[in-house]
This record gives C-alpha cells, sequence and structure tokens, in this order.
C-alpha cells in the first residue's frame, strides 16, 4: 500500500508559510499585489482565476482580475500587460491560458516583464531554470517537487521518468529533476517502449492529459507516483493520468487526483507572487 502524499496538505502548509511572510512585508508596508488577465467566457478558465483570487485573499495578497471580452484585439491585450508592467503595486501578472484563437499566446508571455512573471514562462525565465540560476519556478513543477521534498523522498541518482514534454509540465518537470541529480528520461506520443522505460522507474510523473494513462503494469514495485493529470469525465468527475485503483498497490508514495497537485499549483502561484514583492522591494 503506498503513502498518499496531499496536496491539500502540502499547499495549506505553503500558504500558511506565504500567509506569514506577507503579514512580515505588511509591516513595512508592502502588500504583495497579483493581476490575473482572463479573456472571455472559457468556464474552466473562469473556475482557475477565481481560485487564484480566492487564494490571494487567503493570504493576504491584494488581487486585480482584468476580465475582457473575448473579441479583445491583441494590442488592447499588449497594452494592458504593458500598463500592469508598469505599475508599481501589482508585482505578478499572469494571463490565464488559453487565450482566444486570434490572439497570440507567445507574444502575450513574452510581453509580461520577467521580473513579474509569476507562471515562469517568459523565455529568459525559461533560461534561467535551464540554467538552474532562478527566481520563479513554472507553478506546478515546483508544487509536484515540493511534494517530493515534503514526503523525503531523495531524487539524486534515482530513474526519473516523466511522461509528457510540454512546456509548461513536462520539459521544466524534468529539468527540476535533473538540478536534483536525477537521472531523467522525458516520454512523449513518439516514444518506443513506453511501458518498459516507465517499468524502469523509480520516480514516475504523468503529465499527459488522457484519464487512466498510467497503468500498474507500467509502474515498479516500490515507485514513487506523481499524477499531474486532471481530466473530467463524462459523469463530471475529475480523474488523474494515473489509474489509481490498479497503481496504488505497486507504489510506495502516490499522489491522488483530484486533492494533489492541482491545490500544489496554485500555492506555488502565491509563493512566487510573494517573492516577486520581495525582488521589486530588494529585500532578496
Ligand atoms: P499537453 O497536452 O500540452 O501535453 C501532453 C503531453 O503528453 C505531450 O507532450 C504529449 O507528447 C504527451 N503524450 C500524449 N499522448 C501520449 C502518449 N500516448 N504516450 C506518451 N506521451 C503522450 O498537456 P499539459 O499542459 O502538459 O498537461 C498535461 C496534463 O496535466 C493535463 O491533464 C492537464 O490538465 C494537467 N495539468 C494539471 C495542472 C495542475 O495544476 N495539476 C497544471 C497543468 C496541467
Amino acid at each position: 500500500m503506498a503513502q498518499i502524499i496531499s496536496g491539500k496538505e502540502v499547499s495549506a502548509k505553503v500558504r500558511a508559510e506565504v500567509k506569514e511572510e506577507c503579514d512580515a512585508l505588511k509591516a513595512k508596508g508592502i502588500c504583495p499585489g497579483l493581476a490575473v488577465i482572463i479573456v472571455g467566457d472559457d468556464p474552466a478558465s473562469r473556475v482557475y482565476v477565481n481560485n487564484k483570487k480566492k487564494a490571494c485573499a487567503d493570504v493576504g495578497f491584494i488581487s486585480e482580475e482584468y476580465a475582457l471580452p473575448a473579441e479583445t484585439t491583441q494590442e488592447e491585450l499588449l497594452a494592458l500587460v504593458e500598463e500592469l508592467n508598469n505599475k508599481p503595486e501589482i508585482n505578478g501578472i499572469l494571463c490565464q491560458l488559453p487565450l482566444p484563437k486570434h490572439l497570440d499566446e507567445t507574444a502575450v508571455i513574452n510581453a509580461i516583464s520577467p521580473m513579474k512573471d509569476v507562471d515562469a514562462f517568459h523565455p529568459s525565465n525559461v533560461g534561467k531554470i535551464m540554467i538552474g540560476d532562478y527566481h520563479f519556478l513554472p507553478c506546478t513543477p515546483a508544487g509536484v517537487m515540493e511534494m517530493i521534498h515534503t514526503a523525503g523522498i531523495e531524487v539524486s541518482g534515482k530513474n526519473c521518468v516523466v511522461i509528457g514534454r510540454s512546456n509548461i509540465v513536462g520539459k521544466p518537470m524534468a529539468m527540476l529533476l535533473l538540478h536534483e541529480n536525477g537521472t531523467v528520461t522525458i516520454c512523449h506520443s513518439k516514444t518506443r517502449d513506453l511501458k518498459e522505460i516507465c517499468a524502469a522507474a523509480d520516480i514516475l510523473v504523468a503529465a499527459v492529459g488522457r484519464p487512466k494513462f498510467v497503468t500498474a503494469d507500467m509502474v515498479k514495485e516500490g515507485a514513487v507516483v506523481l499524477d499531474v493529470g486532471i481530466n473530467r469525465l463524462d459523469n463530471g468527475k475529475l480523474c488523474g493520468d494515473v489509474d489509481f485503483e490498479s497503481v496504488e498497490p505497486k507504489a510506495s508514495y502516490i499522489t491522488p487526483v483530484p486533492g494533489g497537485v492541482g491545490p500544489m499549483t496554485i500555492a506555488m502561484l502565491m509563493k512566487n507572487t510573494l517573492k516577486a514583492a520581495k525582488l521589486q522591494n530588494n529585500i532578496i
């Protein structure tokens, strides 16, 4: 039977730490501020934005929501980003993705000041992560690492397999495991012998976006299994990329869905916003 690494518990710990530091900053007259841009009326994006605003309120940050209509032009969106780049009381800016099809996501990410890029998607921050000399880590992979650390799992020398190579999860996830001296393999849709590669993993991270994709035959006895996937089933329930029922008895540690990596992502966003406020006030 695996030990469950609860994202609810670990994220609550991170948020409590952020709140404590936020209180200390407020005593110095500084209140961290996050601006969240949402374009259009995608229901999933609306839920994510509401959760981020609520998390800000819980830790004591100011949050400003900029809800723009779906027909917003690229110029209007870039003008808003520029305005927020220059607004001193805003320390972090995030633009909720995906954007409507007519908008250029890359251009928007590139327009956010790297010092306020609390998602760590800007090429300058991505490059810094590659080098290992960074201010911000992307929230989801950083959340996975926080869970690994809290559970006391050693990465050094372990076979780590990441399924998925997206810019926001798979690639930075692999880099963070590499920074901790894991021997890292990245698998993707063109990988041959996926099952054999996964079955050799001491630490397996699933970021595929396919419900119950990782089955027990892909998991080594005693492996650590971290499930990034968030998939909505036909019955409306959330489900991860890992077939929890069959994998859990084989794993040593496993993260559930819901209540696993999901809550960590927002907690790490709060941590990045706090750091941005400290950096912009020359406190670090
Ligand atoms: P993505 O679609 O950008 O990437 C999916 C990756 O899976 C791709 O690199 C692809 O090569 C790989 N893949 C697809 N089919 C495969 C196959 N048959 N075999 C091996 N690899 C295959 O998705 P993403 O943005 O990286 O997100 C992945 C999952 O994580 C989704 O379920 C998403 O909802 C979830 N997610 C969760 C959080 C969170 O906060 N927990 C944050 C971001 C994403």
